[in-house]
């Protein structure tokens, strides 16, 4: 998810989170198809699908999704509030303010992120 991030550079990356009875396995990359990608990202729909189905054969399931926050902290905005609906969802924001990258996981529940805990990748 980082070297997603940083390969994004400016933009917002995004992907989906394989894994199964809360355990994330692993990230799959997504395309950002938002129209403004350096503040905001939209998964685009066929890299969710293979995404689901890349999941369903592996015996996994999409257990959330990741973005960058290339210039903001690692906490959701409140774009990301208004816009995300998948309540239980695990979601990663991997923010490229500081050196080393911070990654912070939440799970979406009650019509907000609430903090599942947090760690600095190098
Ligand atoms: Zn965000």
């Amino acid at each position: 998810m980082v070297r997603h991030a940083r390969t994004c550079a400016r933009d917002e990356c995004c992907g989906l989170l394989l894994g199964r009875d809360g355990e994330i396995v692993e990230a799959v990359r997504a395309r950002n198809i938002a129209g403004d990608p350096a503040t905001r990202f939209l998964i685009d729909p066929i890299d969710h699908f293979a995404a689901i189905r890349t999941a369903r054969a592996r015996a996994l399931d999409v257990v959330g999704f990741y973005h960058s926050h290339p210039h903001s902290a690692a906490e959701p905005s409140s774009r990301d509030v208004a816009e995300f609906d998948y309540p239980d969802s695990l979601y990663v924001i991997v923010s490229l303010r500081t050196e080393p990258a911070d990654v912070r996981l939440f799970r979406f529940g009650s019509g907000n992120f609430q903090p599942v805990s947090f760690v600095t990748v190098a």
